[in-house]
């Protein structure tokens, strides 16, 4: 049985109150136990706050990237040590938008996912591919590459680690994978991993993103291989954030 989980990732959006007034809210729906993990990927400035708003409460914090460096004259990153000084159990790694924006090659994601697990960080390791290779019909080339620059050094690394599938053309476009769709690259994912360790393959969540909404999420997550949700933008509005949760639990 693998668990579940719905992370917000809230990209470079926040300010001290407008942060206080999502968290109080999404306090109010998100009990301190659930059948699925709740969690937050913030911005790194606000990690004191978010630790102190939801210490003992049912949801989760992390950070969005970490260096894949421990310390030294690497002006501007942040370890993935200090992160966990913050009380943070997630990481996110490889989000599209640090490989196309950020230049994040596989070998530069895979060296920041061995930092966050040497700190005790639980890694949300992204993969997905373009708009321009899934019409070129490349979708699983380009998964079977990210996911083998990690698998290189060894499957049991996978261990206790959260996988994404994230489609690029469906990150903030509004446009989401088909149930179908997601479904079909997550076997994929979770086969190319089975190919090296049946084991860690069964054992590992793999989240969907991608325009995840309250509207959508249900089906999403009642595919086979789809363990919950990386969420954006709806990730920002309380309300709507634990809905998608409560529909990655049982049916009310
Ligand atoms: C994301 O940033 O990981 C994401 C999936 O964004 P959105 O839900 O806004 O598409």
């Amino acid at each position: 049985m693998r668990s579940k989980s719905v992370v917000g990732n809230w990209k470079l959006n926040g300010s001290l109150a407008s942060n206080e007034a999502l968290l109080k809210a999404l306090l109010r729906e998100i009990p301190r136990q659930g059948p699925v993990a709740c969690a937050v990927c913030v911005p790194v400035p606000y990690l004191a706050q978010v630790q102190g708003l939801l210490q003992g409460s049912g949801i989760g914090w992390g950070c969005q990237d970490v260096s894949r460096f421990g310390k030294g004259a690497y002006t501007g990153d942040v370890s993935a040590a200090m992160v966990a000084e913050f009380g943070a159990r997630y990481a996110i790694v490889g989000h599209s938008e640090r490989r196309s924006i950020f230049g994040d090659t596989d070998e530069v994601v895979v060296a920041k996912y061995t930092a966050a697990r040497g700190a005790k960080l639980t890694p949300i390791f992204c993969v997905g591919e373009t708009l321009d290779e899934q019409e070129a019909g490349r979708t699983e080339a380009v998964l079977a590459r990210q996911i083998d620059a990690l698998l290189a050094g060894g499957a049991g690394q996978l261990n206790g680690s959260i996988l994404a599938y994230e489609p690029v053309w469906a990150i903030g476009t509004g446009k989401t994978a088909t149930s179908a769709q997601a479904q079909q690259a997550h076997a994929f994912l979770r086969g190319r991993v089975a190919q090296k360790d049946p084991a860690v393959a069964a054992a590992l969540p793999i989240l969907y993103g991608g325009s995840v909404k309250a509207s959508n999420a249900r089906e999403l997550f009642a595919m086979p291989d789809v363990d919950g949700g990386l969420v954006g933008g709806a990730s920002l509005v309380a309300e709507e954030f634990a809905a998608i949760w409560r529909a990655a639990g049982p049916a009310q």
